[in-house]
């Protein structure tokens, strides 16, 4: 297949096709049957059993006892290959581009669009809240309640920033890690990454006849993760369906009605984001049909919002872009993994939103440049933030902190913070692939003359 308007390149065949399958149903239209299924169980039985401690009993032990190990065992099968595909894809990826010209190219388009379209996300967000004002005349019955509820879980928050440190010059240092193994025991990704790219640009440095096997080696690596990441595709969609019926069944949704208009902003702000301000980007800057991108990515927006996180999602975006999108491998195993781990819009819309919707709830006055500080630090926060679920919380608070709201406040929105958190990671992770539809795109000539180049 040639590059039209739904693929940025000719797209991978591995022969595991993701998108059709021999019974005919297609396996996105699966994980979404799992995901109804999930809810509408999960949702049910909350509901039914909400006045009754007995049949409730029941409910969580199928939660704890079956739903639960079957959602950990697909999460883990994820995580699992996290490290090693982040390592093989980036290293390959950056050898492949060949010069550090190009990648210095590469790089700059890939971070200015992270920026760019961060901000745009933040922007959304904090006009949705100054419009809405949904903490204006919050109860404070219902404040003093969800801050004895949650002031707890919030404490523990507080304690892991103040562990983070914030951000400060260690953050920069702390990229270069140390020891690799130990940055990769830890699923310490910005480490992770750094080495690979040392990695990676080291052996475009080397004599060829030193690079090649090793190179060989993780190309076959990387090949190797991403037919494990098929495997664990196979059971997405009941995992799905037990990871939603988990959170679902569990879910406070008294929690959310009284803080309905502030989940409405979020909400809306991530819907405008995912299906206003992504399909422009990646009809202009792509030339792709965004129907056809959306039908394409769906397996990858259902795998981010029922495991609510990045880098969970990463080794399904990495095989979608390559082999439905077209994206070439050196693009795809460049730009995604560093945007899973550092571009995060749906976070820091989120972040924005709820600074400015606890800054209404304690009577914070925020001008004009206290909320410029707070789009600067959101982008920033969101930059820093781990692709896991609740990642963003601890830096969060810093953000509240700084602009002098209690962070200790953010116990008011802890009780749904999970179904933001599955909604937030959606669109962090769908950015990261338009970023990579729009790098492929534009050196799509230049990739096309470098392969003419090195076949010669
Ligand atoms: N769960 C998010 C992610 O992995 C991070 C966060 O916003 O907490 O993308």
């Amino acid at each position: 297949m040639t590059p039209n308007d739904e693929t940025v390149g000719a797209p991978i065949d591995r022969g595991d096709e993701t998108t059709s399958d021999k019974d005919g149903l297609a396996l996105h239209t699966k994980i979404l049957i799992g995901l109804a299924v999930g809810a509408i169980f999960g949702i049910g039985s909350n509901f039914l059993t909400a006045s009754n401690p007995g049949a409730n009993a029941k409910v969580m032990w199928v939660a704890k006892y079956i739903t639960d190990p079957v959602g950990q065992i697909f999460l883990r099968m994820l995580f699992m290959v996290v490290v090693p595909l982040v390592f093989a894809s980036l290293s390959v990826g950056v050898a492949q581009l060949g010069d550090l010209k190009k990648l210095g190219r590469i790089g700059f388009k890939t971070f200015a669009y992270f920026i760019l379209v961060t901000v745009l996300a933040v922007a959304i967000g904090l006009t949705l809240v100054n419009v809405i004002k949904p903490g204006v005349g919050f109860s404070p019955e219902v404040q003093a309640r969800l801050m004895e509820t949650f002031g707890k879980e919030a404490e523990q928050k507080g304690a892991q920033a103040k562990s983070d440190q914030g951000f400060g010059i260690n953050t920069f240092v702390n990229i270069v890690p140390r020891n690799p193994i130990d940055a990769a025991a830890k699923t310490d990704m910005l480490a992770v990454i750094f080495f690979a790219l040392i990695f990676g640009i080291a052996l475009t440095l080397i004599p060829r006849d030193k690079s090649e096997p090793v190179q060989k080696v993780l190309e076959g690596l990387g090949e190797t993760i991403i037919k494990i990441v098929g495997m664990a595709m196979q059971i997405a969609p009941f995992a799905v369906a037990a990871l939603i019926f988990s959170t679902t069944a569990r879910f406070g949704w008294s929690v959310l009605q009284s803080l309905l208009w502030y989940a409405a902003c979020v909400i809306a702000g991530l819907l405008i984001h995912q299906f206003v301000v992504y399909p422009v980007l990646i009809k202009i800057f792509a030339n792709l049909n965004p129907v056809a991108f959306f039908r394409k990515v769906t397996p990858v927006m259902v795998t981010a919002f029922s495991t609510s996180s990045s880098n969970a999602t990463l080794p399904t975006s990495i095989k979608t872009a390559e082999e439905e999108l077209g994206v070439p491998p050196q693009i795809a195993g460049f730009v995604l993994p560093l945007g899973a781990t550092m571009n995060m819009n749906g976070t820091a819309l989120f972040e924005g939103v709820t600074c400015v919707f606890l800054a209404q709830v304690f009577g914070v006055q925020l001008g004009m440049t206290e909320q410029l500080i707070v789009v600067i630090l959101s982008v920033l926060m969101a930059v820093g933030t781990a692709g896991v679920p609740g990642g963003s919380i601890p830096l969060l608070m810093i953000v509240l902190d700084t602009v002098g709201v209690p962070p200790g406040g953010i116990a008011i929105i802890l009780g749904i913070d999970r179904i933001l958190d599955m909604s937030r990671t959606v669109p962090n992770v769908t950015g990261d692939l338009t970023a990579a539809c729009f790098i492929a795109r534009s050196e799509a000539t230049r990739l096309k003359a470098g392969a003419q180049a090195s076949a010669e």
